[in-house]
C-alpha cells in the first residue's frame, strides 16, 4: 500500500483527524471536541485518540504512517513543533513540544503547521486553487486568518507571514482582539462582530440576532445565525456584515497590491456561507483599492469543506 498520511486539525471548538492517501484522497476521518479545560497534555491526548479512531477506519496502524501532519493555532515553531500562545485552547499560554508528545503517543513522525496555512496548501493541491501557482488564502470566520502561497511554495516568511487579519484597514480605529487598532479582525472577525452587535444592540439598536442565538440554542453568533439574520431583513445584521465585506476588500486589496497573486480563496465559517451571495460586493470593494485594477485576480471560494484542514495538515509530508 502507498504510503498514507495522517492529518489533525487543532480548531478550538473540534479536533477532526483524517488518513490521507498520496492523491488526496480521504480513507478515515474522525472528530471530537476540544477540551475546554486542563492543559496542553490534554488537548494532545484527544488529538491522539481522533486520530487514532481514524486510522482504525482507514484500516492502518498510526506507526505504519508515513507522518502526521497537525494544523495548529498559536505560534508554531515549525522546525521544532513547539505551539505557544494558543489563547483558544485551554491553559495554553506558554510553549509545548505538541510533536514530540504526539509522536511518542503515536509511533510516527509528527509535523506542526500553522492551522491557516495548511488549509490554504490544501486549496492550492486539492481545491479551489488547483489552477493557479500563486495565491492568497483568506479565512473569514471567529478571526480573520490568511496563507500564502507563492510561486508554488508556501510563503511563511520569518513563521509569521500571511496575517491578514492583522493588516490595518483604519488607523487608530476599532479595538482588535489581538489588543491594537484598526486590524481588518477588529471588522470582519465573528468575534469582533458579536461584540459591535453586542453593544449596539444594548444602546438601543433594534435587531433580531441574539433573538435567533436563542432561538437556536446557540451560545454564540454563528455563522449560520448571521445568514439567517440577514435572510430576514435584519439591519443591523446587514450594517455590520457590509461593514465586514468593505474592510475585507480593503485589506484584501492591500495584500493583493503587495503579492499581485493569481488568486484569492476566500474560506473559513463565513467566508463559505457568504462567499457566493457577497462575491460582487467584495470584489468591487477591492477593485476601489487595487493599483492595477484591469487585471484583478480570481476570486474563488474554498471548495474543501471541513476536512480542508486536516488534509492539508497531512500535506506537511508532501511539501
Ligand atoms: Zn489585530
Amino acid at each position: 500500500m502507498a504510503a498514507l498520511r495522517g492529518g489533525i486539525d487543532l480548531g478550538g471548538t473540534k479536533i477532526q483527524a483524517a488518513i490521507v492517501d498520496p492523491g488526496g484522497k480521504v480513507l478515515g476521518e474522525s472528530r471530537r471536541p476540544t477540551p475546554t479545560r486542563g492543559e496542553p497534555r490534554d488537548v494532545a491526548s484527544e488529538m491522539a485518540a481522533a486520530l487514532r479512531e481514524a486510522a482504525e477506519k482507514a484500516g492502518v496502524e498510526t506507526s505504519a504512517l508515513e507522518g502526521i501532519g497537525v494544523g495548529s493555532p498559536g505560534d508554531v515553531d515549525e522546525g521544532t513543533g513547539v505551539v505557544s500562545g494558543a489563547r483558544n485552547l485551554p491553559g495554553w499560554d506558554g510553549g509545548f513540544a505538541l510533536a514530540e508528545t504526539l509522536k511518542n503517543d503515536l509511533g510516527a513522525e509528527v509535523r506542526v503547521g500553522n492551522d491557516v496555512q495548511v488549509a490554504t496548501e490544501a486549496e492550492f493541491h486539492l481545491g479551489a486553487g488547483r489552477k493557479f501557482s500563486s495565491l492568497i488564502g483568506v479565512f473569514w470566520g471567529t478571526g480573520v486568518g490568511g496563507g500564502l502561497v507563492l510561486d508554488g511554495k508556501p510563503w511563511l516568511g520569518r513563521g509569521a507571514a500571511g496575517e491578514i487579519g492583522h493588516m490595518v484597514v483604519k488607523r487608530g480605529g476599532a479595538k482588535c482582539p489581538c489588543g491594537r487598532s484598526g486590524c481588518l479582525e477588529a471588522y470582519a472577525g465573528r468575534g469582533a462582530m458579536e461584540a459591535e452587535a453586542r453593544r449596539l444592540h444594548e444602546e438601543g439598536r433594534e435587531t433580531d440576532l441574539f433573538k435567533l442565538m436563542r432561538k437556536h440554542g446557540k451560545e454564540r453568533l454563528t455563522s449560520g445565525i448571521w445568514e439567517r439574520a440577514i435572510d430576514h431583513g435584519d439591519h443591523l445584521a446587514e450594517h455590520l456584515i457590509d461593514r465586514a465585506v468593505e474592510m475585507l476588500g480593503t485589506g484584501i486589496a492591500s495584500a493583493v497590491n503587495l503579492l499581485d497573486p493569481e488568486a484569492v480563496i476566500l474560506g473559513g465559517g463565513l467566508g463559505v456561507r457568504f462567499g457566493d451571495r457577497l462575491m460582487e460586493p467584495l470584489t468591487e470593494e477591492m477593485r476601489k483599492h487595487l493599483f492595477v485594477d484591469a487585471r484583478p485576480p480570481a476570486v474563488r471560494v474554498a471548495s474543501l469543506g471541513d476536512l480542508g484542514g486536516a488534509v492539508g495538515a497531512s500535506l506537511l509530508f508532501a511539501r
